[in-house]
């Protein structure tokens, strides 16, 4: 763990709000990046190295840093944001300090003690664990991998209506792996459970991080050639098949979602 030097930037949040700090109102996503050198705002109660870039002259290191348990108000001119909102709209090539920032604090924020005999941890910085000098378990940062599915029928695809969509959107059938499962099973399993349909050819697509508070989100595609979708009613509203001339409003740009549907439909 180096110190921060002057040229290096930092990230700021309160992760038990899920917030981050910028100076302006309607930041864009290299607004967050602080200068270490700032002297404006307080310093953070932990500071976490998470990886270096390159400028003209020198490497630079990046750290994120928590503001959480200062109760110190942000000085003049600066606002939290809410992160889930700034991460949505992040170029997926940019992604990475922002997801890497939120899910190494909110580690560190909740594995304090040990949950085996309940003992203090500590940090062992050259790691990025937590160990607990009672017993000796280590807490390495951990995050639930959830998967979701493109399903298809020929020329059509499936997509369904969630309770907790904006109204007229429409995406696909997804949820958390459960312990035990494979990511196939998991698969299954969600579709069958939300819509009440088998599918097989289950196949890999990619992969999106998705810190919301600590996932990842593995894309599938899915073949489903016969039955009719049978929405929950509890999770999902409604579903059905849609094809390319006559479909609803989609998860926006930039999402592994919407990434699935674009390609489906360039393949068409
Ligand atoms: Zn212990």
């Amino acid at each position: 763990m180096s110190e921060v030097q002057e040229g290096d930037l930092m990230l700021i949040f309160s992760e038990k709000e899920g917030l981050m700090a910028s100076r302006k109102a309607s930041p864009v996503p290299h607004d967050f990046l602080i200068p270490g050198s700032e002297r404006n705002l307080p310093e953070p109660t932990q500071l976490f190295r998470l990886g270096t870039g390159c400028t003209e002259e020198r490497e630079i290191s990046l750290f994120c840093g928590s503001l959480e348990g200062k109760e110190v108000p942000l000085p003049e001119g600066w606002l939290w944001h809410s992160f889930n909102d700034v991460f949505r709209d992040i170029p997926r090539e940019e992604q990475f300090p922002f997801s890497r920032a939120r899910q190494i604090l909110g580690w560190e924020r909740t594995n304090r003690y040990c949950g085996s005999c309940g003992s203090k941890t500590e940090l062992e910085r050259e790691e990025s664990c937590r160990r607990c000098p009672e017993c000796g378990a280590f807490y390495y940062p951990s995050f639930a991998p959830a998967v979701i599915v493109l399903i298809t029928r020929g020329e059509e695809l499936l997509l369904a209506h969630n309770v907790n969509f904006p109204e007229g959107l429409y995406s696909h059938i997804a949820g958390f792996v459960e312990t035990g499962e494979s990511l196939e099973d998991a698969v299954r399993r969600e579709v069958m459970e939300e819509v009440s349909l088998n599918v097989k050819n289950i196949r890999y697509f990619d992969s999106q991080q998705w810190p919301m508070p600590r996932s990842l989100m593995l894309g599938f595609t899915a073949e489903c050639p016969e039955g009719e979708p049978v929405p929950d009613g509890v999770e999902i509203l409604d579903a059905q098949w849609f094809g390319a001339d006559n479909l609803p409003v989609l998860p926006p740009q930039g999402s592994i979602a919407r990434r699935m549907i674009d390609d489906f439909l360039g393949e068409l």
